[in-house]
C-alpha cells in the first residue's frame, strides 16, 4: 500500500462527499496511485462507511490486484478508463449527484458556470449518452472497459462529464480538487435552475472569468477541503 496519506484523504474523500450530500450509499471515489500504474478505491460499500483498511489497489484494466474475496464496484472502469485516458488525472468522483441529472436529460440544456466557485466548467460539461455505444436497453452502468473507454471519449479534456439518466463523473489532478469540483458542480446546478426560475436570461461567466475564477480558487481549495474533512469525522463518526 502506498503513502498511509493519501489512502487517509480518499477516506476523508469518501466521508466528505457523503456529508456534502454528493454521494450517499452510492458513487465512489478513487486516486492514482503514485507509481501511475495503478489506482485506489475502496471495497463495494457505501463511501461514508469505508476505512483504510478496505482500500484496494486495482491496476489500470480496473481488476483488483489482491481483492482477498471482498466486492469491488462494478463500475471501476469508470475510473480504470479516465487513468488511461488522462495521464494528468490523479483523482475520480463518480456520483449520482440529483441536482445534475436534469442537465444530462433536456435536450439542449447545458451546465455552466453561473458563480466564480464553479469557474471549473468553463471547460464543458459534455453529456454521454449509453444508448449511443451500448443500445436503448441497457442497465445504464459502465460495467465493463469498452463502455469506460466510450465515456473518457466523451469526456475528453473536461473536468466533468454528464451520464444521462445516471450521474456525473468528476477527473482532476488532486484529491482535494476531485472534491472541491464535484461539491460545486452540484452547487452550481442548484443555482442555473434558481436562476431560471426568475425568468430572465442568464448571464453566465465568460470563458476568461471562468479560468481567472478557477486560478484563484485552486489556491484555496485547501481552506475547503480542512473544513469540509473536519465536518465530514464529526458528523459521520457513528455512521462507520
Ligand atoms: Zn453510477
Amino acid at each position: 500500500m502506498p503513502t498511509r496519506t493519501l489512502v487517509e484523504d480518499l477516506v476523508d474523500a469518501g466521508h466528505i462527499l457523503f456529508h456534502e450530500g454528493v454521494l450517499d450509499a452510492f458513487g465512489h471515489v478513487s486516486a492514482r496511485h503514485p507509481d501511475g500504474e495503478r489506482f485506489l478505491m475502496s471495497r463495494s460499500m457505501a463511501p461514508v462507511q469505508a476505512g483504510a483498511g478496505d482500500i484496494l489497489a486495482f491496476g489500470l484494466d480496473g481488476e483488483p490486484a489482491d481483492a482477498q474475496g471482498r466486492k469491488v464496484f462494478l463500475e471501476r472502469h469508470i475510473h480504470a478508463a479516465l487513468y488511461r485516458a488522462r495521464p494528468e488525472v490523479r483523482a475520480v468522483v463518480h456520483s449520482h449527484s440529483p441536482a445534475l441529472i436534469p442537465f444530462g436529460v433536456v435536450s439542449g440544456a447545458a451546465l455552466r458556470p453561473v458563480c466564480h466557485m464553479s469557474g471549473f466548467l468553463v471547460h464543458g460539461a459534455p453529456v454521454f449518452d449509453i444508448a449511443d455505444v451500448a443500445g436503448d436497453g441497457s442497465d445504464m452502468l459502465i460495467r465493463d472497459r469498452r463502455l469506460g473507454d466510450a465515456l473518457a471519449a466523451a469526456m475528453g479534456g473536461a473536468t466533468i462529464v454528464l451520464m444521462r439518466g445516471h450521474g456525473v463523473t468528476v477527473a482532476a489532478d488532486s484529491v482535494e480538487k476531485a472534491v472541491y469540483c464535484a461539491v460545486y458542480a452540484q452547487a452550481n446546478a442548484r443555482l442555473v435552475l434558481d436562476a431560471a426560475r426568475l425568468g430572465g436570461e442568464i448571464r453566465y461567466l465568460t470563458a476568461a472569468e471562468g479560468l481567472a475564477a478557477e486560478h484563484a480558487n485552486d489556491g484555496q481549495i485547501g481552506r475547503a477541503w480542512d473544513l469540509w474533512r473536519r465536518a465530514a469525522r464529526q458528523a459521520t463518526a457513528g455512521l462507520r
